[in-house]
């Protein structure tokens, strides 16, 4: 049996309309293209005669295509194409693509450019009243400074663990009164949370903006807008992301797995983002102590060196500086 298709091509929106008939036997495939209005008994007939097929032999099928759907599903295609590529970086997130990123949004803290062995630590949503107290342990036996984005909201809910922050030598940024996106909120709201959580941080200390201190800003869910950008610079803050994201938020008791990645993915000058709120509270923990002792040993401790040249614009540092493999993003930007 022999098949022959009726294809009904059309496209209002190009305003071009064909039909396009194929047939399809033993010996030879054949298109033909006829213009609009052509009778389907005529094509027929045609189709026919030009392939040998007998009108009794042949079963006729009509599809109807549209260039429009057809335009459609390519786009379809590509934008699966494109989200496919966004999760593979999402994923693995290849350092010349942050790289790449880092320069062409220089607003925005996301690396530093380095051949040397240097790496920042900042850890989300705190201060936790279980997971704040461990992390600060964790870091001070291995000798190493961080900095804490915190949330307005629990900032006078445990008002001693941002002091105690402080006092240990690390840093606190402003992560916006509670943990959603920032770019949902509109630019007043935005501006409020801003003020209002540094009016809460501030109760406890004062960031020293004269040349010693940068007061950072993270923008919550990670997503920033110009706007954004552009109200946190008049407030006196730099924005930072970082290059080294492991998903902490969407995995819970996965500490190995997430130690694993960002102990392959590690790089220099990365900026290593992690969390301390619930779910993932023990489990931060637990990837500090299995990542910490582990770049120490493959050298990520060359930051006294560097740290020279920061010390001596601020010799006052030395006690804070020395000795470290993690540091603050502040102490990561003067070196
Ligand atoms: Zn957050």
């Amino acid at each position: 049996m022999h098949y022959a298709l009726l294809h009904p091509v059309s496209s209002a929106r190009l305003r071009f309309r064909f039909h396009r008939d194929s047939s399809f036997c033993s010996r030879s495939k054949l298109t033909t293209v006829y213009p609009v209005g052509t009778s389907h008994d005529f094509r027929k007939r045609i189709l026919c005669s030009n392939t040998g097929i007998p009108m009794r032999a042949a079963i006729f099928t009509s599809t109807a295509m549209d260039l429009g759907g057809i335009a459609l599903v390519l786009a379809g295609g590509f934008v699966v194409l494109a989200a496919f590529a966004a999760g593979i970086s999402l994923a693995f997130q290849p350092t010349w693509v942050v790289r790449w990123v880092q320069k062409a949004q220089p607003d925005v803290f996301f690396l530093k450019p380095t051949e040397d062995k240097v790496i920042s630590l900042t850890v989300d949503d705190a201060p936790h009243p279980d997971i704040t107290p461990q992390i600060l342990d964790v870091l001070r036996e291995n000798d190493c400074k961080a900095t804490f984005f915190v949330i307005g909201e629990n900032v006078d809910q445990w008002p001693g663990l941002v002091e105690r922050i402080h006092t240990e030598g690390h840093e606190v940024g402003n992560h916006t009164m509670q943990d959603a996106a920032s770019w949902r909120l509109s630019p007043n709201e935005f501006l409020s949370q801003l003020i209002v959580t540094e009016e809460r941080i501030t109760k406890y200390f004062t960031v020293d903006v004269s040349g010693r201190q940068i007061k950072w800003f993270r923008p919550g869910h990670g997503f920033y807008t110009r706007w954004m950008l552009e109200i946190s610079k008049a407030q006196g803050y730099k924005v930072a992301l970082g290059s080294l994201f492991p998903l902490d938020t969407l995995f819970t008791a996965q500490a190995w797995l997430i130690s694993k990645y960002l102990l392959w993915r590690m790089h220099r000058g990365a900026i290593i983002i992690l969390h301390d709120r619930q779910p993932q509270k023990h489990q931060t923990i637990e990837v500090l102590k299995m990542i910490l002792p582990v770049l120490k040993r493959k050298g990520y401790d060359v930051m006294i060196f560097h740290m020279k040249c920061a010390l001596r614009k601020h010799p006052e540092q030395t006690k804070v500086l020395s000795g470290l493999n993690f540091c603050t993003l502040w102490e990561f930007w003067v070196r």
